[in-house]
C-alpha cells in the first residue's frame, strides 16, 4: 500500500489539467494519501475508519464546514431536535456499534413517538376532526378506507398487501422487478382512485414529489425494511444523547487532521492508477484510490473525467430525489392546551406536516415543533427569502389555530433542497430505476469507488449509509 509519488513538476501539470477540466480556479497545493474520500457524512466516514483500521493512509475532504452530512442535530432548540437523519431503529448494528466505538451515549425514544403522531387534519381551511371525517365530503376514500385518517391508508396496505412481505432484500432480485412500476398504479390495483391517491400519497408524500414520480418497488422495500426494524424485540428507537450529530462528530473527531472541511470538490480525475479531486479553492488531493459519498443530486455538479458511462452515468444524472425543507418553532406558552386542538397539524397546504417533538423532560412534554415542507410544498418555500419563509410559516399556523397567535418563534431554519451538498433529502428510486440502475449504481468508475445511501442494498437511511460506506472499504482493500 505504499503511494507512488510523481514529480512536483509532473503533479502540479496534472493538477492543472484537473483544474482546466473542472473549471476551476489556479491550484495552490496537492495532498497525498492511499485513498482519498470524499464527505464527511455517515457513510465517508464508516469507509474511512473501516480503511485506516487496515492500515490504510486515508484523506477525508468534506465541502461543509462540519461533519454528518444529512445528520444535523439543532443544538440549541430545546429537547436538540433533528433537522436531518431522525430514528436509529433497533437493527441499525453499525450505527449502535458506531455510537458505543466512539462513546456517544444512546437512548431509547420509542416511548415518545405516540406524541409526534397528536395531529389535526386541515384540508383547505378547514380543520377536520377525526370523528367529522367519515362522512367528510372531502373524504374520497371508500369502503372501510373511509374510516382511515389520510395518513393511514400507506402504511397500512404497505403492511397488509407489501409484495416483499418479509423479505425485504428481494426489492433487488429481478424477480421483483414486476413492481418497478409507479406507486400510482400501485394503488390502482389496489382499487384506489386518484382522488384517494392524491389524498393518501401526494399530500406530504414521504419519498418522491407525487405517486406517479416513486417506485413501488422501492416503497414495497422502505416498509418492509421499516416494519422489522419495528418488530425487532426489544423494540426500540434510538437517539444520540445530545443529538445524532454526536456519532459523526464523534468519528470525524477520531480521525482528527485527516478530515479537511471547507473542501468543495468540484472535479475528480480518474486514470492510471491514480486518481485525484480539484476542489472550488483550487486544492487538490490525489491518492491511489477515491471514495466518493456525494449524493447524486449533488454530485451531478461534479466534474468526472472521464464521464462515467452507461446506466451509473444515467442514474447519477437523472436518479430522483425529493426536496424538503424544515422550520422549527419553539412556543412561548402551551398554546394547544387552549383551543382544544391536538398539538400537530397535517395540512394539504404548504405548511405540510407539523409535528410536536416531544424530547422535553417526560415523553408528553413538547419541547419544539419541526414544519416538514415536502416536495411541491418545499419547493414554493425555497423560492421564498428565509426570513419571508419564517414568518410565512407563523403566520400560516396563527391563520389556521389563532390561539398560537404570538407564541411561536422560528428558531431553525434549514432547506435541504437548496443545500448544494445533498440538493435534496434521500435518493428516489423512480420507476423503472431499481430495474435499470440496481447493479450499476454502485460500480467502481475507475478508481472511484461510491458508497453513500443512495447506494445501500440491504438497508436505508442512516444504517444504509454506513453498509454503503462499510462495502466501499471492503471493494477498496480488495483492490490495492
Ligand atoms: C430530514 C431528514 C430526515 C431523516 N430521517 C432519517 C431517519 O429517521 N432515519 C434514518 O435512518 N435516516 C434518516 N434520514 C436519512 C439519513 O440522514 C441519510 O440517509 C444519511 O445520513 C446519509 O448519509 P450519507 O453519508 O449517505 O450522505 P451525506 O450525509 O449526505 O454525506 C455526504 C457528504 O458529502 C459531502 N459533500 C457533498 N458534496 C460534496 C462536494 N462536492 N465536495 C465535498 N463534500 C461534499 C456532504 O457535505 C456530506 O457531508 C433523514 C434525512 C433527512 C434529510
Amino acid at each position: 500500500m505504499r503511494t507512488r509519488f510523481i514529480s512536483r513538476r509532473g503533479l502540479l501539470q496534472t493538477a492543472t489539467a484537473v483544474a482546466a477540466v473542472a473549471g476551476a480556479r489556479p491550484l495552490r497545493a496537492a495532498t497525498q494519501a492511499d485513498v482519498l474520500i470524499i464527505g464527511a457524512g455517515l457513510s465517508g466516514l464508516r469507509a474511512a475508519h473501516d480503511l485506516q483500521d487496515a492500515g490504510v493512509n486515508v484523506q477525508v475532504i468534506e465541502g461543509r464546514n462540519r461533519a454528518g452530512g444529512r445528520v444535523l442535530s439543532l443544538t440549541n432548540i430545546p429537547g436538540n431536535p433533528e433537522a436531518g437523519g431522525n430514528g436509529i431503529g433497533a437493527g441499525y448494528g453499525r450505527m449502535i456499534d458506531s455510537a458505543q466505538r466512539f462513546k456517544v451515549e444512546l437512548q431509547n425514544i420509542a416511548d415518545r413517538a405516540p406524541m409526534i403522531f397528536q395531529r389535526e387534519l386541515v384540508l383547505g381551511n378547514e380543520i377536520i376532526k377525526e370523528k367529522d371525517w367519515e362522512n367528510h365530503p372531502k373524504n374520497p376514500f371508500k369502503g372501510p378506507m373511509k374510516k382511515m385518517m389520510p395518513w393511514v391508508p400507506l402504511p397500512l396496505l404497505m403492511t397488509q398487501k407489501n409484495p416483499l412481505g418479509k423479505n425485504y432484500e428481494d426489492w433487488y432480485d429481478p424477480k421483483s422487478f414486476g413492481l418497478d412500476i409507479s406507486m400510482a398504479d400501485w394503488f390502482r390495483a389496489q382499487g384506489l382512485d386518484d382522488a384517494a391517491i392524491q389524498l393518501a400519497y401526494n399530500t406530504n408524500c414521504d419519498h418522491g414529489s407525487s405517486a406517479d414520480d416513486v417506485s413501488a418497488l422501492m416503497v414495497a422495500f422502505v416498509y418492509s425494511w421499516g416494519n422489522m426494524q419495528r418488530d425487532i424485540e426489544p423494540r426500540a428507537t434510538y437517539a444520540a444523547v445530545g443529538g445524532n450529530q454526536a456519532i459523526p462528530n464523534a468519528m470525524a473527531k477520531a480521525l482528527g487532521d485527516k478530515v479537511h472541511y471547507n473542501k468543495a470538490v468540484v472535479g475528480i480525475r480518474t486514470e492510471g492508477n491514480m486518481v485525484e479531486a480539484v476542489c472550488a479553492d483550487g486544492s487538490v488531493y490525489k491518492a491511489k484510490k477515491l471514495v466518493c459519498s456525494v449524493p447524486f443530486a449533488a454530485l451531478r455538479n461534479v466534474k468526472i473525467d472521464p464521464i462515467v458511462p452507461g446506466a451509473q452515468g444515467k442514474a447519477i444524472r437523472t436518479m430522483g430525489v425529493q426536496s424538503l425543507t424544515q422550520t422549527h418553532l419553539v412556543a412561548k406558552k402551551p398554546f394547544w392546551e387552549n383551543d382544544g386542538l391536538k398539538p400537530g397539524l397535517w395540512t394539504d397546504g404548504v405548511l405540510g406536516n407539523v409535528m410536536a417533538q416531544p424530547f422535553g423532560k417526560n415523553p408528553t412534554d413538547i419541547s419544539s415543533f419541526t414544519v416538514w415542507h415536502r416536495g411541491f410544498a418545499a419547493q414554493q418555500i425555497d423560492r421564498m427569502p428565509e426570513a419571508d419563509a419564517k414568518k410565512f410559516v407563523i403566520a400560516e399556523i396563527e391563520r389556521l389555530r389563532p390561539s398560537a397567535k404570538g407564541k411561536l418563534e422560528v428558531k431553525g431554519f434549514k432547506s435541504w433542497g437548496t443545500d448544494p451538498f445533498s440538493c435534496g433529502d434521500w435518493a428516489i428510486w423512480q420507476p423503472g430505476q431499481v430495474k435499470e440502475f440496481i447493479t450499476e449504481i454502485a460500480k467502481p468508475h475507475g478508481n472511484i469507488h461510491f458508497c453513500g445511501e443512495h447506494t445501500a442494498r440491504s438497508n436505508r437511511g442512516m444504517e444504509g449509509a454506513m453498509e454503503s460506506g462499510e462495502r466501499a472499504a471492503q471493494e477498496v482493500l480488495q483492490s490495492i
